[in-house]
This record gives structure tokens, sequence and C-alpha cells, in this order.
């Protein structure tokens, strides 16, 4: 039966193609925005995905949303069935204060769920990530991370997007726990987000992939990322919401981890005519880069660590056969390189 859904974080790379599985699978979306004025934009880049259908601007509307304020969370939960939380700030550089990303993802996470609890809607899927699982150490001869992991947010070294995303998925559990027990909460875990965007309004994680293209960098770091395709994020909110048995779990959505020379390989051999390098730089060297370039000392606590993290779940409860980590990668390399941007 369709319903209707408010995703939050409208403009975004991920929200995007959740609102195209949503729409097409017959439902109404309300996306929220920070500003109308990036409406029709949205408008724009879903239109060409909508498979054959021509009632789009019936099913979709917008509201204006800010994580930081109270303003209009109410108003927007009018007449919606199910919240689907998924804007976070996901800036490619840490800030200075770690509250500029704590605050808004955690106040912004408990404004949404007081909101839909006010509204009297009892669905929730929350957007979370892998970062709330994977930044622990794996003590008992386990080789991948599953749900039961969290991170510890005061490990050193843990960045402000990683500490967001935990207290973030934390404080929604909570409060379900405490304040509202009919709630049906599901969280999903998304690794690293390659893929496709549908607009150049992609984000953060396709950086990764624009700087491979350039091929400014002489070696790159030992850094590894387990993989998924926005597609099936996309796809793992819509199954999730249609499965009521996946509420109270946290889902990991991935495929498998690469390397960094290894995502390289696969942009070389799609195009051969590109610089790419695919040599490897000493973790000592990347150590001192990351004195300079504020992108590689985000995640250089990650340097030289393969984490992996299991999809046992989500191939059971979701019924998902991801697409594969270099598939990802592909689609990733040729939008961008398509669409000029690199
Ligand atoms: P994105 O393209 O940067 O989208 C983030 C969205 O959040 C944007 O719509 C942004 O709005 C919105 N937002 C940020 N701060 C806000 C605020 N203060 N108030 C209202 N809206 C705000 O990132 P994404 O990759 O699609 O990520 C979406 C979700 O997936 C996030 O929760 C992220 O943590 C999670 N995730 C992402 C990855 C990944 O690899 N991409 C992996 C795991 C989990 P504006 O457009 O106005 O800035």
């Amino acid at each position: 039966m369709p319903q209707t859904m408010l995703v939050t974080g409208a403009t975004g790379f991920i929200a995007k193609h959740i609102a195209v599985k949503l729409l097409n699978a017959g439902h109404f979306v309300r996306g929220s925005l920070r500003s109308m004025d990036r409406a029709t934009e949205v408008i724009e880049v879903l239109q060409p995905h909508m498979a054959g259908r021509r009632d789009l601007t019936e099913r979709l509307d917008f509201a204006v949303l800010d994580l930081a304020r109270d303003a209009g969370w109410v108003e927007a939960m009018d007449g919606v069935d199910v919240l689907m939380h998924t804007a976070s700030p996901f800036p490619m550089t840490q800030p200075k204060d770690d509250n500029d990303l704590i605050r808004p993802a955690v106040d912004g996470t408990l404004r949404a769920l007081r909101a839909a609890q006010g509204a009297g809607i009892k669905r929730v899927i929350l957007t979370s990530s892998s970062a709330a699982i994977i930044g622990t150490d794996l003590s008992d001869g386990r080789d991948r991370y599953d749900e039961g992991d969290w991170t510890n947010p005061d490990r050193p070294g843990t960045t402000a997007y990683t500490k967001s995303k935990t207290l973030a998925e934390r404080a929604a559990w909570e409060f379900v726990t405490h304040e509202a027990p009919d709630m049906q909460l599901t969280a999903i875990n998304p690794v690293f987000v390659l893929g496709p965007p549908l607009d150049k309004h992609y984000g953060t994680s396709l950086q990764v992939i624009e700087r491979c293209l350039r091929g400014k960098d002489p070696m790159l770091p030992q850094f590894a990322f387990p993989i998924v395709d926005v597609r099936d994020v996309a796809e793992a909110h819509l199954r999730a919401l249609e499965r009521p048995e996946t509420a109270g779990h946290r889902i990991i959505v991935a495929d498998k981890t690469l390397w960094f020379h290894e995502m390289a390989e696969v942009l070389k051999a799609d195009h051969p005519d590109r610089k790419i390098t695919t040599r490897k730089a000493p973790n000592a060297l990347v150590q001192v880069l990351g004195l300079f370039d504020p992108a590689i000392r985000s995640i250089l606590p990650t340097l030289g660590r393969f984490d992996q993290a299991s999809n046992a779940r989500a191939r059971d409860m979701l019924g998902l056969d991801f697409i594969s980590a270099e598939d990802a990668v592909r689609a990733a390399g040729a939008w961008l390189v398509e669409d000029g941007r690199v």
C-alpha cells in the first residue's frame, strides 16, 4: 500500500537514490531541504528516473528543515507514515570543533524522532553508518565487524564524523528504548558508499574517486574501505520499509573491502588514457602528508588497516545480493568522467 515518507536531507547523494526507489515503488515522498530554493533542482534530478510515471509532482513535495533548528518539524510530519532520516553533515575535512558535526547529527536525530513521535509516526528508518560500528578493535579472532560491534567514540584518534554518527545512532536507540517503546526503528549502516550519483551534488564519498582519476598524487596511501553501491543502499532502505521484521535491528550494507590501490587498478583499466597511479605510498610518508592535507589527516586512523564488514544480516533480512565493490568504483568513475567532473 502506498505510504507517505518524510526523507530528510533530500539534496543528498544517498537520499536522492532513496527517493527514486520510493517513488518508483508507488510511495509519496516529502523531502526535507535546508532551503526551498533547491526544490526544482531535486525535481529535475529525479524526473528522468521515474520509470514510466508522469505524476512526480503529485507524489513529491518538500519541507524546509534544519537539523539545528526546531522550526518546521511538527508541520513536516503532517500526513507522514514513515520517517526516513538520512540528513547528517558529512564533510570531507573534519572541523576544529567536533561539536560542529556532533550537535547537528545528534540533536537533529532527536528532533526528527520527537517530531515523529508527536505526530504518531511509528516507523522510522535511520541512515546510520559503519562509522558507528567499525571504530573499535576486533578482539575475539573475528575477521570482520558485524552489527553487535559499536564504535567507542572516546578512542583516541576518532574523527568528529565517526563520533557524530555513533552518538546519533546511540541517541536514536536510547530514545526508542526509553521514550518511544512503540516506535519501530531500523538502522541502516552503510559502509563507504560509491556508485553513480544522480547529479553533481554527490557529497564527500566520490571525492576519493575524483582524486584517483585526477592522477595528481604520485602514490596512494594504504587505506582500505569496505564499499557498497549507492543503489544497494537505497534498495536497503526500501526493503527495510517493506519488511517490518527489520524493526529493532541495525543492518550493515556492504560488499567487500578494497585497498585504495585496488580501486585505482579498476579505474586505470577502464580509463587507460588517464595517468592513474596504483603505487603504494609508505605509511610513514602518509603520516607526514597528513600534517598538511586535512583530507588525508581525517582518515589517518585507518591507515594500513583492512577492515571488513559482514553483510550476512543484510542478505538474510533484506534479501540483498550486492553490486560488487569493483562495479561501484567503476560506475562512480564512469559517471565522473562522462559528466566532465574530472
Ligand atoms: P550528502 O550528499 O552530503 O548528504 C547529506 C544531506 O544532509 C544533505 O541533504 C545535507 O543538506 C543534509 N544536511 C547536512 N547538514 C544539515 C543540517 N544541519 N540541516 C539539515 N540538513 C543537513 O551525504 P550522503 O553521502 O548522501 O550521506 C547521507 C547519509 O548517509 C548521512 O547520514 C551519512 O552520514 C550517511 N552515510 C554516508 C556514507 C557515504 O559513504 N556517503 C556512508 C555511510 C553513511 P545540504 O545539501 O543542504 O547540505
